[in-house]
């Protein structure tokens, strides 16, 4: 880009992306209804995250009570994604020995780097 001598690098607002032609040098929306647009969208964005994350944590919980109902014991992580469970959705961690223990609700398990195991309801939640 190039820059004229007199020519002030004009700041460009943050939800339509025109310049900001007046205001603070480190005003950041072009007008009121874009700062509120941007804010709207940003709250959004953040109670779509929040619907996702509990939708997969919600399924995985709904896979482990369905092994613990069919009685098994130990898993395959890789049969475990088979069936949508994705590991990385927990709701609590802790060193439980030298086995991670992990907890998705109210179901605690042990899981290492290749097999979910010792599935179990935790009383008292
Ligand atoms: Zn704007």
């Amino acid at each position: 880009m190039v820059y004229k001598k007199n020519e002030r690098r004009m700041p460009t607002c943050l939800e339509c992306g025109s310049k900001i032609r007046y205001g603070r040098s480190d005003k950041k929306f072009c007008s009121e209804d874009c700062r509120c647009r941007h804010f709207n969208t940003m709250a959004r964005n953040g109670r779509a995250i929040r619907r996702r994350v509990l939708r997969q944590l919600s399924m995985n919980h709904d896979i482990l009570e369905e092994l613990m109902r069919s009685d098994v014991g130990s898993i395959d992580l890789i049969d475990l994604m088979g069936r949508g469970y994705v590991p990385a959705y927990v709701t609590s961690y802790r060193k439980n020995g030298k086995h991670d223990e992990y907890s998705c609700f109210d179901i605690k398990f042990i899981m290492t780097r290749t097999r979910v195991y010792s599935i179990s309801k935790i009383q008292n939640v």
